[in-house]
């Protein structure tokens, strides 16, 4: 069966200090760090990337517009990544967002498997 991947980075990392997701593109590719998950599985996609929308963090009500968009084009996902830069941002940079409680709470209103992190390097 078809998996439809998104992906959430932090605004202030993104293409300042990791540029063009590159790094995500290569991990998923090599399906290696929180990647690995999809190790057996050949129909995976990456659907979306976007940010967080800045501090202090508006990851809900930028999923419903990405779910929103994404339905507009006939589109869906089936889990939501935060990427490395938003784990590293809550580890050394101050972010506000939590993300197990933000994890539990877009599992919660969206129904969408949540995973945190990305690669590892
Ligand atoms: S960690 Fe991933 S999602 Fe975040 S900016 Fe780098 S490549 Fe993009
Ligand atoms: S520090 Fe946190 S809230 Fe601020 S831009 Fe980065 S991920 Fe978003």
């Amino acid at each position: 069966m078809s998996k439809s991947i998104a992906i959430f980075s932090c605004k202030k990392i993104r293409d300042v200090n990791c540029i063009a997701c590159i790094k995500c593109f290569k991990a998923f590719s090599d399906r290696a760090g929180e990647f690995e998950r999809y190790l057996d599985e050949d129909d995976v996609e990456i659907v979306a990337m976007s940010h967080c929308g800045d501090c202090p963090g508006l990851l809900i009500p930028r999923t419903v517009l990405l779910l929103e968009n994404l339905r507009a084009q006939g589109r869906e996902v089936d889990t939501i990544h935060f990427g490395t830069c938003l784990v590293k941002a809550t580890e050394t940079a101050a972010c506000p967002i939590n993300l197990e409680k933000m994890k539990n709470i877009l599992e919660t209103k969206f129904n969408k498997k949540v995973v945190i992190g990305t690669h590892n390097y």
